[in-house]
């Protein structure tokens, strides 16, 4: 089940021109020089679509890396970006949302074969940095529909507080 939701995931991003020509983000061991490499690009979304939890991927993910090989691993690190489409958990819309890993590091042993597939580490930091509560306005970039709503019930029962007390004073005169 799972696996078909990547699969679509995968035939969205199969519509951009560019996606032909790009593999998945594995690194050719043979291809790092000794001084490292700097990787910079576009990837296909490497998170599954979660349907049930209204996570969708909603366009590529950016990468800028640094890569190299010392004492017999490979290290990268370097920051990724991917943006996602959310549910709000308090208005139930849906929003754009950009996951930003700024400090994303890899440090993996090398076992012998000649390319490493930086997708799963990539795709499990996407993951943990996903919103556990998305909230619409995280952002700033917009109001909560379910916020405006209470601030709306706030002001009413304000003004009905300072009416109180305006027929309090009536009162007293
Ligand atoms: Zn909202």
């Amino acid at each position: 089940m799972a696996r078909q939701n990547s699969r679509r995931c995968l035939d969205f991003a199969r519509h951009d021109k560019e996606a032909i020509k790009i593999s998945r983000m594995k690194v050719h061991l043979k291809q790092i020089p000794a001084q490292g490499l700097h990787l910079e690009g576009e990837e296909d979304c490497p998170i599954e679509e979660l349907e049930s939890e209204g996570i969708r991927c909603a366009g590529r993910l950016h990468y800028n890396l640094d890569l190299g090989v010392a004492g017999g691993a490979l290290w990268a690190n370097g920051s990724l970006s991917q943006p996602v489409e959310l549910r709000c958990v308090s208005c139930l819309e849906k929003f754009g949302h950009k996951v930003r890993v700024p400090a994303f590091a890899v440090h993996m042993d090398l076992h012998g074969p000649e390319t490493v597939d930086l997708t799963p580490s990539i795709r499990e930091e996407i993951l943990l940095n996903l919103p556990a509560h998305p909230h619409c306005d995280r952002d700033g970039h917009r109001i909560c529909k379910a916020k405006e709503v209470k601030i709306a019930e706030q002001e009413t029962k304000r003004r009905s507080d300072w009416s109180a007390l305006d027929k309090l004073k009536i009162e007293n005169r």
